[in-house]
């Protein structure tokens, strides 16, 4: 039902988990806010922030009915027509609440309700204060002292306040006596802005080899609308192909918007760029403060900054004069939200480069079976660069058959060797395993009783640094055990990760530098980076880590490549699991020799037989997904049909089972023959922090079907009683089935 109104309503997204906009009646004021400035709002007892869809003159509600806007926030739009165009486009596509994609688009400070030109609070040094005695201050405050000497070294002008949060903890009860000592000022700061002038003078590059340089003339074919897949081996020079084309878009005064993958946004990659283009980037990531991302998402916005990178958000990031979608390592499941929001940043930036007409470059070494099926249908050009760059030659490949030459700890004697002998001739070694902690299980060697999760269907993985059983799925932690919780007897870790990799190594190459990069040896901030430098410039022999090791690093003296346990994907129940598994390996060898030298990588398997090995040894990457898109065309999987994931998730089974079988009946009866439903069933791993999980696959040949059904079941979703019980979401374009 909609009313006519002799006044005009505001049409206000409000960040709640409710698929609708909300009406508002402008202020007493009379104030007509524009569509994309920010206005308080009452919301049932509460006040949230809104941003401003735009303006109507009806309503579903009578006018005495509606409220009215307590404040507008900003006198001119933060975001711009196009941004809203984007965010709208994805509340649609993702079926999600626009007042949460909303959310996900701004910066924190501005859905908090900050002004755009936010004043910060600073602290500083004062002349009285660089005259202490810092030393006998250290002896009665030791807290004060640090305070004080990290302001020293920050000098006049100050810093932000935020950003002492991370350094120094508690320095809000050590600053108030400096404070009233005269030692520091606290003052208020107009938020600096953001100069790009200071990125220093642009260094010359390279001169482009034949192929790089007929990529660059394809890519340089159009400046209008046009996606490009760049598919290069690692080490073909697809950065410096992106460098030339960039270079062509800020000379001409346009803007180039990078993403990368969280762990790929590494100083290295950054610097190359600032030092290449002779320009400042403005950094969307997070590893910056609050403050320091409102700035760059102003410059953005304002046009200041030509150059913003950053990872998955920054694809809402506004542009003034956009020119270029550049997507880093498209294939990185990061750029993947896989919590609320549930959107692809890699799709939405061709998206996005389709609403503002402008190309869009996606780059990868292992490109994603969706945009190969893309480029064999003509819609995306498809770009290659087959050889490395520079002249480095591709790695050796070799299997070691685990079954033949038996791991201690994980090493085997193959392995061992090769290690030696690498490190001999003056090489770096990388040993890569996906998994953390010291052991995957905790077994009695009597009763063979195992250690679990108690509220997942999971085991504790042994952490033996910190002596705990951790789980890896819900984040409980039990001091580690050294006997049998059901018999007593003396319990084993089994199996190995990588604690357990670093302490054989060293064992066996006692003389040698052996460093973990993985995500508990890399918590405390600025230690990844300091790591990736002493390895980049050779000071660690023997490097073992996780993922976060394989990804876009280039470690000059790096050899040889040792890849632990590389069977975890062979009997996968994912359909991905080919596609994946021949990822991570490519990507991981992708690290060995890339400069003079000559790269080995070993891979430990038990199962040397298994056809995967020789399609990846012998055709590479190529020729695995060439298989497996054939596959997927046979079996129906994606590219070749559309998915769509429902999530359910309570503390009692029947619950979670319930509403998906509700949701089932009702796409039953709207869906027709074009779409399949499997479930609902329980989730594979089917408890998960004390909830039960279950799920419900949609799959239609086309898209229009699923999202038809879908823009009709999600508000019949929000409208269900047992919602009220049961954490759900809808995934569109899922890539983790379980
Ligand atoms: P990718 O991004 O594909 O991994 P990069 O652009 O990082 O590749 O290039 C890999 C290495 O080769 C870098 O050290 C780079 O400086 C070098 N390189 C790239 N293109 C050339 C070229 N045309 N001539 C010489 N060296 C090059
Ligand atoms: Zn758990």
């Amino acid at each position: 039902m909609s009313n006519k109104l002799s006044q005009t309503v505001l049409k206000v997204a409000v960040n709640v988990p409710l698929s609708r906009q909300f009406d508002y009646l402008p202020g007493r004021d009379g104030e007509l806010p524009a569509a994309g400035c920010r206005v308080r709002v009452p919301f049932g007892r509460r006040h949230e922030i809104g941003l401003v869809l735009g303006h109507a003159s009806e309503s579903s509600l009578p006018a005495t009915k509606i409220r009215r806007v307590n404040e507008v926030i900003d006198t001119e739009p933060v975001i711009g027509a196009a941004e809203l165009r984007l965010i709208r486009f994805t509340s649609d596509y993702y079926h999600h609440p626009i007042g949460e994609v909303v959310a996900a688009a701004l910066p924190a400070l501005l859905r908090q309700g900050k002004a755009l030109h936010p004043s910060i609070e600073m602290l500083a040094i004062t002349d009285l204060g660089e005259d202490a005695d810092i030393e006998s201050l250290a002896r009665r405050a030791p807290r004060q002292a640090e305070l004080l000497g990290h302001l020293l070294d920050a000098g006049g002008n100050g810093i932000e306040a935020e950003r002492l949060g991370e350094e120094i903890p508690g320095w809000r009860r050590a600053v108030r006596p400096l404070i009233e000592k005269g030692f520091v000022a606290r003052f208020e700061s107009r938020a600096g802005d953001f100069d790009e002038s200071l990125g220093g003078a642009a260094q010359e590059g390279p001169s482009l080899n034949e192929d790089q340089a007929a990529a660059l003339a394809t890519l340089r074919s159009g400046d209008t609308f046009g996606a490009y897949l760049v598919d290069g081996v690692t080490g073909s020079g697809k950065t410096e192909l992106y460098l030339s084309r960039m270079q062509d878009v800020i000379d001409r005064g346009q803007q180039v918007l990078v993403l990368a993958p969280e762990i790929g946004l590494t100083p290295q990659l950054v610097s190359r760029l600032q030092q290449r283009l002779g320009i400042q980037p403005a950094l969307l990531h997070s590893g910056r403060t609050d403050v320091e991302r409102l700035a760059a998402w102003r410059a953005a916005r304002s046009g200041a900054a030509r150059l913003v990178v950053g990872t998955r958000s920054a694809i809402f990031t506004p542009l003034k004069n956009p020119g270029l979608i550049i997507v880093d390592e498209e294939h990185d499941h990061s750029f993947k939200q896989q919590e609320g929001l549930r959107y692809s940043a890699r799709d939405l930036a061709i998206v996005r480069a389709k609403h503002l007409d402008i190309p869009v470059i996606l780059g990868s070494a292992t490109p994603t079976l969706e945009m190969l099926q893309h480029c064999r249908g003509g819609n995306y050009q498809h770009i290659r660069l087959p050889v490395r760059a520079g002249g480095a030659r591709p790695p050796s490949v070799r299997l070691v058959d685990t079954m033949r030459s038996p791991a201690t700890d994980g090493i085997s004697e193959a392995l061992a060797a090769a290690i030696a002998s690498h490190l001999d001739a003056d090489g770096q070694v990388l040993i890569f395993l996906n998994r953390r902690g010291f052991a995957p299980t905790l077994i009695c060697a009597a009763c063979g009783h195992i250690a679990e999760c108690s509220r997942c269907d999971s085991r504790l993985t042994v952490h033996a640094r910190s002596r705990e059983l951790r789980c890896h799925h819900c984040g409980a932690v039990r001091p580690l055990e050294t006997c049998c919780g059901e018999c007593g007897e003396a319990v084993k870790p089994l199996g190995e990760g990588t604690e357990r990799l670093e302490d054989a190594l060293r064992t066996r190459f006692p003389d040698k530098t052996v460093t973990r990069i993985d995500s508990d040896s890399m918590a405390h901030k600025g230690a990844m980076n300091e790591a990736l430098d002493k390895a980049t410039q050779g000071h660690a022999d023997i490097l073992v880590g996780t993922q976060m090791l394989s990804k876009g690093h280039h470690f000059p003296k790096l050899t040889l490549v040792g890849i632990v346990n590389a069977d975890q994907g062979l009997f996968g129940t994912d359909f991905r699991s080919a596609e994946r598994m021949a990822q991570s390996i490519v990507q991981v060898a992708g690290r060995a020799g890339r400069e003079s030298r000559a790269g080995e990588v070993l891979i430990q398997t038990a199962f040397p037989e298994h056809p995967f090995w020789s399609t990846l040894i012998d055709g590479g990457y190529e020729k695995v997904s060439e298989e497996a898109l054939a596959e997927r065309e046979l079996t129906r999987w994606p590219p070749f049909t559309r998915l769509a994931l429902i999530r359910a998730a309570a503390h009692r089974h029947d619950d979670a089972f319930g509403f998906l079988e509700m949701a089932r009946n009702r796409a039953t009866g709207s869906a027709g023959d074009r779409l399949r439903i499997l479930g609902p069933v329980d989730a594979p791993m089917a408890r998960k922090a004390g909830r039960y999980r279950t799920q419900l696959l949609l799959q239609s040949s086309d898209r229009q079907t699923l999202h038809k059904l879908l823009s009709e079941l999600r508000p019949a979703l929000e409208e269900e009683p047992l919602a009220r019980k049961v954490r759900w979401s809808i995934d569109v374009d899922p890539i983790e089935l379980f």
